[in-house]
């Protein structure tokens, strides 16, 4: 029987407050452990939460950018369970009176869209960090109270690689939205994965494991990959699964049981009774929906339209907020008309020397700056210095803090296309070569190409290519 893989995904991303989500404690990353944690985040006896304002603001700029429908009301309720990173034993999140439901976000899968629902987006803190060492285990509570946002979808992803598109996405959108850093490495955006299968062709769902610690987008890739085989190894058999948590193991490249999956009455939810039941205003949405910038999708269109660009070049162009905007300073430097040859340029030589050099195209720092690099480009499109050149001019450049302009006065890499010169090496060229221009005589046209050659290797490379060989062919020609 063949099985198709039905996946949900739970987000949780940490929003850039100052502050954190219920305390006044500061968020900065990094700090000296328990250096910023106070009664509130801690659950002292008699401390009291109050909600971060930004927080909010930001959770609901995220919600509409991901087409939620913001509720009226929302309230906070109280998770509870014990863990040793948990110091309240609760966790203030959302139960049935979620911030915002129904929203979706458009992926492109195989130069397709398809739309992967939102189920819903709530506000929840965060807990501790467990530091285990050799034979003792440490407690940070610096973490404890920061502003999550959960993002959950529908179990509408159905591959391993539609997984990794939809959390590309949600990052841009994230980054474009400036709410969160988005940084992995830092805990700023967790992934939990629900995956089951059913049987193709039907709609039921399959008992489903929820897979947990991936930290990258590729790690939820292939505890996918590695979860869908075992499961399908399992029903193939005909086996039973069980629904359970699985933690992924990045060594081993497997998922192995962690606990059986603990369900809502498990936590004894109930509301937050220190928190009032909020309402929200909707002048105050249509003020916060005023700050949404330009999205991924809509710089896409733009691009597309305002520039005439093909869809995969300006799908490189848009993938980072601060790369698209660079590209966009160069297109409107161009002077020409057609964009192409700085759009090539940006999505090759620049894309290649940022991969290089690990990172983004707009952090290059070109010396000399845009101004400097569509010089380069005009000079290539000028056929003053050849593609070759100015590629190596640019590395040069990016090495050296030199300006490319600098290092092509320098190295005196300006093409010689003046034909009196060109003439002069042409000549000296054919006499030199009587059995290619004899070749040449006689119809071997492939001849032209050595003489060509003699006349780079004579100018030491700074022949115009295209020019050279017009001469030739017109002193040959006329002979
Ligand atoms: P739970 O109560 O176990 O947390 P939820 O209903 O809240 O489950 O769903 C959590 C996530 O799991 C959602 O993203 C949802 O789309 C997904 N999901 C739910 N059921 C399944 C299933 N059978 N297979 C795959 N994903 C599922
Ligand atoms: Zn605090
Ligand atoms: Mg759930």
């Amino acid at each position: 029987m063949k099985y198709e893989p039905v996946i949900g995904l739970e987000v949780h991303v940490q929003l850039k407050t100052k502050t954190k989500a219920f305390c006044g404690c500061p968020t900065e990353f990094g700090k000296e452990p328990n250096s910023q944690a106070c009664p509130v985040c801690l659950g002292f006896p008699g401390s009291l939460p109050v909600l971060n304002k930004a927080y909010l603001y930001y959770a609901i700029k995220t919600a509409l950018a991901l087409n939620c429908a913001i509720q009226e009301k929302h309230k906070f309720d109280r998770k509870n369970y014990f863990y040793p990173d948990l110091p309240k034993n609760y966790q203030i999140s959302q139960y049935d009176l979620p911030l915002a439901k129904k929203g979706y976000l458009d992926i492109a899968i195989e130069n397709k869209i398809k739309r992967i629902r939102i189920n819903r987006v709530h506000m929840e803190e965060d807990a501790g960090k467990l530091i285990h060492q050799e034979d003792l285990s440490l407690l940070d509570f610096n973490r404890t109270g920061m502003p999550l946002l959960e993002i959950v979808t529908e179990p509408d992803i159905n591959s391993p690689n539609e997984a990794y598109e939809y959390l590309t996405s949600l990052k841009n959108l994230l980054e474009y939205l400036d709410v969160s850093d988005c940084d992995m490495e830092k805990g700023s955006l967790r992934c939990d994965v629900n995956i089951s299968l059913r049987p193709e062709g039907t709609s039921t769902l399959g008992i489903k494991t929820e897979l947990k610690n991936m930290n990258s987008f590729k790690g939820v890739k292939d505890s996918l990959t590695f979860e869908i085989k075992r499961q399908q190894e399992i029903l193939t058999e005909g086996g039973k699964l069980t629904q359970e948590t699985r933690l992924w193991d990045d060594q081993s490249c497997s998922t192995l049981p962690m606990r059986l999956k603990e369900e809502a009455k498990d936590y004894r939810y109930f509301p937050e009774p220190d928190l009032p039941l909020f309402i929200n205003d909707a002048k105050i949405i249509e003020e916060i929906k005023k700050t949404i910038p330009e999205l991924p999708h809509q710089k896409l269109e733009r691009f597309i339209k305002a520039y005439g660009l093909s869809e995969s070049s300006s799908k490189i162009l848009i993938a980072n907020k601060k790369d698209a905007a660079f590209a966009e300073e160069c297109i409107n430097e161009w002077p020409d008309k057609d964009k192409r040859p700085v759009v090539n340029w940006l999505i090759g030589p620049l894309i290649f020397e940022s991969n290089n050099r690990k990172c983004n195209i707009s952090d290059l720092n070109i010396p000399g700056g845009t101004f400097e690099l569509i010089n380069l480009i005009k000079s290539t499109e000028d056929e003053k210095i050849s593609n070759l050149t100015a590629k190596s001019v640019l590395s040069e450049s990016l090495d050296t803090a030199k300006t490319p302009s600098q290092i092509i006065k320098e190295k005196n890499l300006e093409q010689v296309s003046d034909v009196e010169n060109l003439n002069k090496i042409a000549q000296e060229v054919i006499k030199e070569n009587a059995r290619s221009v004899s070749d040449y005589k006689q119809g071997k046209d492939n001849a032209i190409m050595f003489l060509v050659g003699s006349m780079m290797k004579k100018s030491k490379g700074k022949a115009n290519p295209k020019t050279a060989q017009e001469i030739l062919r017109e002193i040959l020609n006329t002979d």
